[in-house]
């Protein structure tokens, strides 16, 4: 029998055209490679050697996988430090700790002109590797406390972390254009959400995620361009449901059923949705309804010949997840809009950018970390709104430079020329950062999320591990003290400490206790949610839980009597139930 293999994309013929702008391809057929770090077998592409070739890197030597990881190093989302900072001395808290050698400054220092990075300029040796280099000029210079524009493009959002023009955000992490975002991952363009994941476009949200385009919802999942939802999965352009799953366009549904306006706000109040306990309940509820319901195989949507998962309103982009706007890219994460790049993750409208951790608005960045707004910046670290640089690390507004040193153009194309050709006798050349010079321990970076390694696994590897510091918080609120609904809380819940349900009991980085901070305690009264009982840390990693993995596998519909097969982020061992396209689109009304 013939098996139809299901694409979300329509493969090959379209893609070779489109993707890269690779009119002079070197090979036309695929290569199998083995990955020099974990000894893996991978393809490359006749795309991807046009791609290579039009960047003018040579074809990388690390598997997909072993690159994402080897970037995430370089990215510390959510272990924050309290310190000063080394200028003002004013407390700060920052994604570094006391203990690393170069200086940390807040945001108003470091963006000031009190300091100078040129000062801190070398001249490149010949006779040494250039990490070894690297790593001495990223032991100098001083560093932002938080990757964010706060006083800058951004207003009160101190501690919000890879954030950008925004205003009142606090404790957040991935995201631009927010207003009052809270303890949530990826957000763009929201406003008033808080504890979400991965939701754009949206507004007066809670605990939802994967979504777009939701107005005034709360604990759901896969919804989009809906409003008023509570608990509900997989919905598109609904309003007004309660405990709902796979429904299109519908209004006022209580577990999938149709009600009248009247009956179905008469039976929402008997939910009791600012009641913790019955919270409690209507989680396990909607996990168990979600069992029983089909899943499309893959989340792509308004989107053209794409492969990867959660993928929004892009094309010809493939091995791409938590994605939206791209175009003709590959291996992207986390992103927002950009234009033939490949393996690039955390960012904004990049173009012709590779191997790049958060390129925002940039073109031509090959292996940076953090620089934004720049333009043919190579091999550099926290650069902003500059061109022509190799090796620099702090620079604003920089150009034609090469370790933190001003050339001429004309020597810099000649120096920059003669530093590649030593890093290709090195084997640095077309590698990215190794993850030893990382000023983060494995346990700090992103990796944890996503690659999680206990302590002793991480350093058999060769990760540096960071010791956990005993917190002594003197716990004022225990968590069986902890006020059932919203209406028994008042002002005075600022003044407590917390206790955190896990307890630091779990692999969560729990913080054991946490605060609720004013702004917040207005949103849950406005939103009639009752107060959290986790950490921030513990919610964060309760709903990546519920994610799905940035992995693809080959499956077959489970639909009896359908052989389709599909690559699918569900894994073949997981309890859900997933259709090809065509069974999902007949399940879903
Ligand atoms: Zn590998
Ligand atoms: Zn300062
Ligand atoms: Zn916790
Ligand atoms: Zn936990
Ligand atoms: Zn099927």
């Amino acid at each position: 029998m013939l098996v139809k293999i299901e694409h979300a994309k329509t493969p090959n013929e379209s893609k070779a055209s489109y993707r890269a702008g690779c009119k002079k391809v070197m090979s036309n057929i695929s290569e199998k490679r083995i990955c020099q770090n974990c000894r893996g077998e991978f393809i490359i592409e006749p795309d991807d050697f046009g791609f290579y070739e039009k960047i003018g890197v040579p074809p990388p030597t690390f598997c997909p996988e072993c690159r994402f990881q080897r970037r995430l190093m370089w990215r510390n989302e959510r272990t924050f430090y309290k310190r000063t900072c080394d200028l003002c001395k004013k407390n700060i808290i920052s994604t570094y700790d006391k203990n690393q050698s170069f200086p940390v400054y807040c945001q108003k220092c470091w963006w000031s002109d009190k300091w100078n990075p040129y000062e801190y300029g070398i001249d490149f040796d010949f006779s040494r590797p250039f990490f070894e280099q690297f790593k001495e000029l990223l032991s100098k210079v001083p560093m932002l406390n938080m990757q964010n524009d706060d006083g800058v493009g951004s207003v009160n959002s101190e501690y919000a972390q890879d954030f950008a023009f925004s205003k009142n955000c606090y404790l957040t992490s991935v995201g631009w254009y927010c207003d009052n975002v809270m303890y949530s991952y990826y957000t763009c363009y929201d406003r008033d959400v808080v504890d979400s994941f991965f939701i754009n476009n949206s507004e007066k949200c809670y605990e939802c995620f994967e979504s777009d385009r939701l107005f005034d919802s709360k604990y759901s999942h896969l919804c989009f361009d809906s409003v008023n939802l509570n608990f509900c999965y997989d919905m598109r352009n609904c309003q007004n449901c309660f405990m709902c799953t796979n429904l299109r366009g519908q209004n006022y549904y209580i577990r999938n059923e149709p009600y009248t306006r009247e009956a179905y706000f008469e039976e929402l109040k008997k939910e009791n949705l600012d009641k913790k306990d019955k919270i409690d309940k209507h989680r396990i509820e909607l996990k168990e309804m979600m069992l029983k319901c089909p899943n499309r195989f893959v989340h792509i949507i308004k989107s053209l010949n794409c492969t990867g998962d959660m993928l929004i309103n892009s094309k010809m982009s493939l091995d791409s997840f938590w994605v939206s706007n791209l175009e003709n890219c590959r291996y992207l994460m986390l992103m927002d809009g950009a234009k033939n790049s490949y393996d690039c993750n955390n960012s904004g409208n990049p173009e012709l950018c590779y191997e790049s951790v958060t390129p925002d608005n940039s073109f031509n960045n090959l292996f940076t970390i953090f620089c934004w707004k720049c333009s043919y910046v190579f091999y550099s670290n926290n650069c902003h709104s500059s061109n022509n640089l190799f090796g620099c690390i702090g620079l604003k507004h920089g150009e034609y430079s090469i370790f933190n040193k001003r050339y001429t153009k004309e020597e810099y194309t000649e120096l920059r020329k003669k530093i590649i050709e030593h890093m290709k006798k090195t084997g640095e050349w077309g590698e990215f950062f190794p993850s030893i010079i990382s000023p983060y321990s494995y346990n700090e970076s992103f990796n944890l999320d996503f690659f999680f390694l206990n302590r002793n696994e991480a350093i058999d590897k060769g990760f540096s591990w960071k010791e956990d510091k005993e917190r002594n918080y003197i716990i004022t609120l225990h968590k069986e003290e902890i006020p059932n609904s919203i209406d028994n809380v008042d002002e005075n819940i600022l003044n407590e400490v917390i206790e955190c349900q896990h307890s630091g009991n779990c692999e969560h980085k729990c913080s054991k206790a946490f605060k609720i901070i004013e702004r917040e305690l207005k949103f849950y009264k406005k939103m009639n949610i009752p107060i959290p009982t986790l950490c921030p840390n513990c919610r964060y990693y309760e709903r990546l839980k519920q994610t799905n993995p940035l992995k693809l596998w080959h499956r077959k519909c489970m639909k009896p009597g359908c052989n389709n097969e599909f690559e699918t982020s569900y894994a073949p061992d997981r309890p859900e139930i997933v259709y090809c396209e065509k069974c999902y689109q007949q399940e879903v009304y």
